[in-house]
């Protein structure tokens, strides 16, 4: 959840095994089947152990300088200890395949079990990135496969592949903007645009490749504010801005309407246009980047493209270029001619540029999220993408409509994939975004992102995809006007003390993020 609480909203953690059914507390401290334990660390008992194994004789230690200094304190359990842990674990996680899990910004749609199907296939599932090319050319033109996929679809000439999440991609998109500028060296460029509603990744990217990030405000529609975007610019003879970051559909959930002018503006001044592509999903099939004039682009294959996240699985970010940042983009891709499929891992290599910037991971790419995000291509088909953002366009509408008396909406007008609330309509009930959060998660849902665009108060982003039902929609919906009817009637303890039904309560989530414990330590 994006949150940003102070430690003052964070009531002490209760003991386990209380609540509001069982004031006394079991005896256990459990609660139901949900079984208390401590750490598996503070579980440790010595001489356990998984196997039965003899006491090996004495040896001498042959390690030299690498002997250890020490024992490493791994605990002593038995093996079914040791399951039984870790398996009550992974139920408290959360997950898409459990329930609704309306993150705005994260598009947590259903994940097709066809994908997964295909992903399990020994032939994709066993390879090693160091086997010989002639005996992964079915991976490799599958990689090529779901680049031609992802070409057609943004309507770019290239892409780089190997990115491993978005803002890796971000990244990748952003060296190679850098790389075509060195090249050019027409004048020192700096500054790097980025509107004050995008995602923290944009300001960090732009930052840490040695640009100053210089903030656009947004306009009263939630838009980009054209002027001032233009102000900032100045004069197209002179100025030094690299490049603009804009994300489309932006984080208030809205098209762009400028987005052309922007477009041109920018390469009016011999900028580039970075788009922040994590918003595909409201536009797949239906929108083609470059035809708004982007030079740049990523794609979340684990958001648009189905492929698990959320703690299920990890990212993969492809980049799409323009024709004026394909020499620069980074290897090693594929390319393929009548004897087969090749890689061009090096700026030496036939068929190279000889500019490439350099390489963003080792190997190709998450290669598991590939053959699922061309699962997931493939069986929809050009007609079922376009399908899918219509869908999930409209179940953001559906939403507005039947909530927007409830909840006030800082902008005028219909949503994209997503739609955001503020907390206007909470004044004066002592209620705050974060309540509402707090009180979801009893009722059976992960809280919707909160606080995030910065640009509304107490924002309320909510992104349900194409992939929930008309009923699954209906029942949220149920539980969000009865949390509003309950905040407008005077029940601001209720609220505050949500939740009461989780395996803990409130949590200090600054102190969490601030002073994190990463290590056990044996008091
Ligand atoms: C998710 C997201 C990102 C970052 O993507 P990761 O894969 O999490 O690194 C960037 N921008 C926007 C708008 C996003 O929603």
């Amino acid at each position: 959840m994006n949150s940003q609480t102070t430690a003052k909203d964070a009531p002490a953690i209760e003991p386990a095994g209380t609540s509001p059914a069982t004031p006394l507390g079991t005896i256990s401290g459990n609660r139901g089947l949900r079984i208390e334990e401590p750490l598996i660390f503070e579980q440790d008992s010595p001489g356990h152990c998984g196997v039965d194994l003899p006491e090996p004789p004495a040896l001498a230690l042959r390690l030299g300088g690498v002997a250890p200094r020490g024992r490493i304190g791994l605990p002593g359990l038995a093996e079914p200890t040791v399951v039984r842990h870790y398996t009550r674990l992974s139920r408290n996680n959360y997950a898409i395949d459990a329930g609704f899990y309306p993150l705005g910004s994260c598009t947590m749609k259903h994940n097709p079990r066809i994908n997964e199907k295909l992903a399990r296939l020994p032939g994709f599932a066993d390879l090693h990135p160091l086997q010989p090319l002639s005996t992964v050319q079915g991976a490799l033109e599958l990689i090529d496969t779901l680049a031609h996929w992802l070409k057609t679809l943004t309507g770019m000439p290239a892409v780089a592949m190997s990115p491993a999440a978005g803002a890796h991609g971000e990244l990748c998109g952003m060296m190679a903007i850098r790389a075509a500028l060195d090249h050019r060296a027409d004048r020192p460029r700096k500054r790097v645009l980025v509107p004050e509603s995008a995602h923290g990744t944009n300001p960090a990217t732009a930052a840490a490749l040695g640009f100053t990030v210089d903030t656009i405000p947004a306009d009263a529609r939630g838009r980009v504010d054209l002027d001032a975007f233009k102000a900032k610019l100045g004069d197209p003879a002179t100025t030094d801005v690299a490049a603009i970051m804009l994300t489309n559909p932006n984080t208030c959930g809205l098209f762009e309407t400028d987005i052309i002018a922007i477009a041109e503006a920018i390469h009016q001044a011999g900028a580039f246009f970075y788009c922040d592509g994590a918003n595909f999903n409201a536009i797949v099939g239906r929108v083609r980047p470059a035809d708004l004039g982007v030079d740049v682009m990523h794609i979340n294959l684990h958001k648009t493209f189905s492929t698990p996240h959320g703690g299920g699985g990890p990212g993969s970010g492809p980049v799409v270029f323009s024709e004026a940042l394909a020499p620069f983009i980074p290897l090693p891709s594929v390319v393929h001619d009548r004897d087969g499929f090749h890689l061009v891992e090096t700026n030496d290599d036939d068929g190279a540029t000889g500019l490439a910037f350099g390489r963003m991971k080792a190997f190709h790419g998450q290669m598991g999220m590939f053959v699922r995000a061309l699962a997931y291509a493939m069986s929809h088909g050009a007609d079922g993408l376009f399908q899918a953002s219509s869908d999930a366009v409209l179940n953001a509408n559906y939403l507005l409509a039947r909530l927007g008396s409830d909840y006030s909406t800082p902008f005028e007008g219909p949503c994209m994939h997503e739609v955001l609330f503020d907390d206007r309509s909470l004044k004066g009930s002592g209620v705050t975004t974060l309540d509402i959060a707090k009180a979801l998660i009893d009722e059976g849902y992960h809280p919707m992102t909160v606080y995030f665009p910065l640009v509304v108060h107490g924002a309320m982003l909510i992104e349900p995809t194409e992939t929930e039902t008309r009923a699954a929609l209906d029942q949220f919906i149920a539980v969000m006007k009865g949390l509003a009817e309950r905040a407008k009637s005077g029940h601001a303890d209720y609220f505050h003390a949500a939740p009461t039904l989780t395996p803990r309560r409130r949590l200090d989530e600054t102190a969490a993020a601030r002073k994190p414990v990463l290590r056990w330590k044996a008091n």
